[in-house]
């Protein structure tokens, strides 16, 4: 496995102020005319028109984009507007969620809590047909057990139940602040909007009446989860450079150890630091130090899959997470990210960054019982060891 060439953008003639954002965050643009394989194109939003049968995903651009345009744009399916003058931090909020989707890390889990084993059966069934891991639970008391035990992304309850109300067990689990943003959905056959709204009122998303189509049902149950699944990629993010933050990727790291467990393969990870920070941030000003973390981190991302964590741990201390990758292979990878990054063409820089910035690395391959913070803690000390032997390099 090597690092990969920077992802290329089709260019239809966008302003010269977001091509020049779009190098600096590590974007290459190519003419649209060219046929090269691309993984985005980006579109003056005037032109939406010509983009629209394109196999990528199109995000449109343009100053004062106006609701008419949007409303073009999004009927011609585009994946995202860009309205111009946009920072690094705007551009990035826009196109990651696209360009670099979070890795599905586990399956859907929904809990369904009914006393009626025919509701149970019926729409438990409907939803795993479509793919969903379903628990159940007869009564309130259960349902707060299946809640720990499980922990379902989502939460389908009736209201009326042996041992409480649908709305008490929603103020129940709503009263546990990690179970706060937990959709949860009621299946009844009440149909008094006065008990309807008391109900919603009480913590719930939505309500779906009894006896409810099989596309009904999906429907709100896929449109809770589309929407925390937003939510949840927001807060994970360090809002300057887009990447993971440290509590999310501490949280993604301890699942991809479990899932290699399960799995039996391998796991390596990467402790990334700039070296001489402090000295460029005293040399050229915190807003160039700031600049430098964000093109590292859109250098990490370019040159590594899909499937890998990227995270910021802190400062200028970045991790990596390489799936299904031996030590040896994980060594290579980050060492090849380190002297593309050490040798960034100049016209990459604006003139009032340093003309070359590097960084270290430990990497360690996960030994295959032990926990994250075990992994990172000896992953710290291959870095300490690159520091010490002189910095700008990788050690494992
Ligand atoms: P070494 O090669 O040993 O890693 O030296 P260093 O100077 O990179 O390390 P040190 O830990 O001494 O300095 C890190 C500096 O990073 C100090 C701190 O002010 C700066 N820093 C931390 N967070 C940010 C940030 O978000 N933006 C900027 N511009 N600077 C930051
Ligand atoms: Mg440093
Ligand atoms: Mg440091």
């Amino acid at each position: 496995m090597t690092a990969l060439s920077p992802p290329a953008i089709a260019d239809f003639g966008i302003e010269p102020e977001l091509a020049r954002a779009l190098g600096r965050l590590g974007w290459t643009l190519t003419p649209a005319d060219q046929h090269q394989p691309v993984r985005a194109a980006m579109v003056p939003v005037e032109r939406i028109a010509n983009a629209a049968d394109l196999a990528v995903p199109v995000f449109a651009t343009g100053r004062q984009v106006s609701f008419d345009q949007r409303l073009a744009a999004l009927r011609a399916g585009v994946a995202g507007v860009i309205p111009l003058p946009a920072s690094d931090g705007e551009i990035i909020a826009i196109l990651d969620p696209v360009l670099h989707p979070r890795p599905e890390t586990a399956d859907r889990r929904i809990l369904l809590v009914d006393d009626d084993p025919s509701v149970l059966l019926l729409y438990g069934n409907w939803l795993e047909r479509a793919g969903y891991h379903v628990f159940h639970a007869t009564c309130g008391a259960e349902a707060l057990d299946a809640l720990e035990r499980f922990a379902p992304e989502a939460l389908v309850v009736d209201l009326t139940l042996p041992d409480c109300s649908g709305d008490e067990l929603a103020r129940l689990v709503r009263q546990q602040p990690h179970f706060a943003a937990l959709p949860i959905l009621y299946l009844s056959a009440e149909r008094r909007p006065v008990r309807q709204g008391m109900a919603l009122s009480q913590g719930g998303d939505s309500f779906i009446v009894k006896p409810a189509t099989a596309d009904t049902l999906l429907g709100h149950v896929g449109a809770a989860l589309t929407r925390q699944t937003q939510l949840s990629g927001l807060l994970s993010r360090d809002p300057m450079t887009g990447l993971l933050n440290p509590v999310a990727f501490r949280r993604d790291l301890q699942q991809s150890i479990a899932l290699a467990q399960r799995a039996c393969t391998p796991l390596s990870l990467a402790l990334i630091d700039v070296d001489h920070f402090k000295a460029i941030n005293d040399q050229c000003g915190h807003p160039v130090g700031d600049r430098v973390l964000r093109r590292l981190a859109r250098h990490l991302v370019a040159g590594l899959r899909h499937v890998d964590l990227v995270g910021r741990l802190g400062g200028e201390e970045f991790a990596v997470l390489l799936s299904n990758t031996p030590g040896e292979a994980a060594i290579r990878v980050i060492d090849g990210l380190r002297a593309s990054f050490a040798s960034l063409p100049p016209e990459t820089r604006l003139p009032d960054e340093p003309a070359q910035v590097t960084f270290s690395a430990g990497v360690v391959r996960w030994d295959g019982v032990e926990v994250g913070e075990h992994l990172l803690a000896r992953a710290d000390t291959h870095l300490y060891a690159a520091k010490a032997a002189g910095r700008n390099q990788v050690k494992g």
